[in-house]
């Protein structure tokens, strides 16, 4: 076994020499036998991991969400529940437009992005700290953000490109108007709210949705830089925000948030004065007042920058049973291109990184892909399959329909469908050659198969065409028996 502080290679192999390169005579030159020396240069060129197109630059803490107010008359989560109940959570706070080395302190919306490691599965929240966005539709984000960031000539961020977009895009008023508020310079992250922005459902124990909307109160108080201290800041410290959380945390000054929800009935979103899935309205305190269910704290740096807040994947679909989407066009797209964005930053295995691996068990049929641990081990890896001691559904956590107008989304079972008929027309279209032929090819298979799996399969010749299941279970070897047959 090495010695605990000896230092050793990626392998495992002890180091004697970590400062000088293996070379021909004391004037070199180096030997390509230097292999640590290859390995150190190598991997150094490896270091970095395609940047976030938005919300490049972030900070990351862990904390603790505790319920102060249960409401299951609304949802089934379970982390939800009771009073007092804690769920630890990870939360990653961002500028959106600028990369990875932009200041802290610029005029920006601001990323909140919850992770919730709750037992029955993460569930992420993946907010801003303004209640609103620019674009009520998906098919605008990318020339949004585009216009947001560098223009293609002279790589500079562009007023024109910006407003540009803007003024051809007048449902980003409302969120322009925050902006340029004096919310569109925090103070720091511990000093702003964050909210869901999206509109979201609510699903208690008797399948009853409701549509909520998600907001994180600080209760440090909101507060804000002028234009003339934003950028005095950036003159003297660009990881302003980065700096203040990481020092906060470590004194023991905890941040907290007042995390309160609004709820909105199915009949009330019919009547209400606007589209409540419209990502560029709130829905007004006086009508849906804030009600509050819990306090999040942020109590723990992470060790590893890289490996913690780097690689933190957040993704809207990452529900838990109790919550889920709306119809809200630009939600509806990011349940996709976030996990997309995450399979191209960090691999088809990003839930196994371990900031973002949830603390309950998962057991599923996905498996290998690049940079996978093993999971799932020997078990079967296809659904539906025929053993005991598999993964299977549990159909208590189905969701109700959502109604949408006259039609419902919803997991419509096309399992009972006509499966035998056609199959049956072609089989009698086969001579008897290509019968025999068929019937062999079939049996030299399917006779490898358990006996078990080999009878199920017969009672679905037998409803195709009774020769077609005589003519298999004769090459098998096997006697028919009434419950392989169709009942008439
Ligand atoms: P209310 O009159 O009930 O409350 C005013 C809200 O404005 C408070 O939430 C306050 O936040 C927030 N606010 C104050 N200054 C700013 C700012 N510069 N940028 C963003 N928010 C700010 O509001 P209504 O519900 O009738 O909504 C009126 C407007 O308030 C909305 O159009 C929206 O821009 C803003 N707002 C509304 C929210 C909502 O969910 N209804 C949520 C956040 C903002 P605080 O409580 O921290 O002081």
């Amino acid at each position: 076994m090495n010695e605990p502080n000896h230092l050793t290679n990626s392998n495992g192999c002890p180091i004697a020499d970590n400062q000088n390169s293996l070379t021909a005579g004391e004037r070199g030159p180096v030997l390509m036998q230097d292999f640590q020396l290859l390995e150190q240069m190598q991997h150094f060129n490896r270091e970095r991991i395609p940047e976030r197109v938005v919300h490049a630059k972030g900070s990351g803490a862990y904390g603790t969400f505790t319920v102060t107010n249960p409401i299951p008359q609304y949802t089934k989560a379970k982390f939800l529940s009771e009073a007092g109940k804690q769920t630890d959570v990870f939360l990653r706070f961002s500028t959106v437009a600028g990369e990875k080395g932009a200041a802290d302190a610029e005029r920006d919306v601001r990323g909140f992005a919850v992770k919730f490691y709750t037992e029955q599965g993460n569930w992420d929240l993946v907010g801003n700290n303004t209640p609103v966005f620019f674009i009520r539709d998906p098919y605008k984000f990318q020339p949004f953000i585009h216009s947001q960031k560098r223009n293609p000539k002279t790589n500079l961020r562009d007023p024109n490109m910006q407003w540009d977009f803007w003024s051809l895009n007048p449902e980003s008023l409302h969120q322009i108007t925050i902006l340029f508020s004096d919310r569109g310079l925090p103070a720091s992250y511990r000093h702003m709210n964050g909210y869901g922005s999206h509109t979201f459902s609510f699903i208690n124990e008797d399948g009853e949705r409701v549509w909520c909307k998600f907001h994180f109160k600080t209760k440090q108080g909101v507060k804000c830089l002028s234009d003339e201290e934003s950028a005095n800041t950036m003159g003297l410290d660009r990881e302003s925000h980065q700096r203040d959380l990481y020092n906060a945390i470590e004194r023991g000054d905890y941040p907290q948030w007042r995390v309160c929800v609004q709820i909105m009935t199915q009949q009330q979103a019919e009547q209400f004065q606007w589209n409540p899935f419209d990502l560029t309205k709130v829905w007004p305190h006086d009508q849906f007042p804030l009600i509050d269910i819990g306090t999040l704290e942020l109590n723990r740096n992470p060790e590893n920058y890289f490996a913690e807040v780097e690689e933190a994947a957040f993704t809207p679909s990452a529900f838990v049973p109790g919550i889920g989407a709306s119809p809200d066009k630009v939600l509806q797209a990011r349940l996709m291109s976030y996990p997309d964005a995450h399979r191209y930053r960090l691999g088809t295995n990003y839930h196994q990184i371990p900031v973002n691996q949830p603390r309950c068990p998962v057991m599923n049929y996905q498996r290998d892909g690049a940079m996978s641990m093993g999971y799932g081990g020997s078990s079967p890896n296809y659904y539906p399959n025929s053993y005991e001691d598999t993964p299977k559904e549990a159909p208590e956590y189905k969701e109700p329909a959502m109604r949408l107008g006259n039609v419902a989304a919803d997991r419509f079972d096309s399992r009972e469908e006509d499966n035998y008929t056609q199959a049956g027309m072609l089989w009698r279209v086969l001579d008897e050659d290509h019968k025999e032929r068929t019937a062999n090819a079939i049996a030299s298979v399917l006779g490898q198969a358990d006996s078990e799996i080999q009878k199920r399969q017969l009672c679905h010749f037998f409803r195709a065409d009774q020769d077609y299941g005589e003519r298999v279970a004769q090459k098998l070897g096997i006697e028919v028996d009434a419950s392989m047959l169709p009942s008439s």
